[in-house]
């Protein structure tokens, strides 16, 4: 898993990435739920784990983290 690196508007443009705004309590429970049942493609558990990875890393950055 790659380091948390700051996020440079510029760069996050390039990759197509929009912002993205959310209430810290939401931001809690992204990083927290993981909804992939036995079924869960590869696919989806590696973008559940990107988002909830992200999610986390956003109230990391904010100092938010409990
Ligand atoms: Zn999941």
């Amino acid at each position: 898993m790659a380091a948390v690196d700051p996020t440079d508007p510029q760069s996050e443009q390039e990759m197509g990435r929009i912002a993205f705004w959310l209430a810290p309590d939401d931001l809690r429970w992204l990083a927290r739920h993981c909804c992939c049942g036995p079924e869960a493609s590869d696919e989806d558990r590696d973008r559940c784990g990107r988002i909830r990875f992200r999610a986390s890393a956003a109230l990391h950055k904010q100092g938010l983290t409990d």
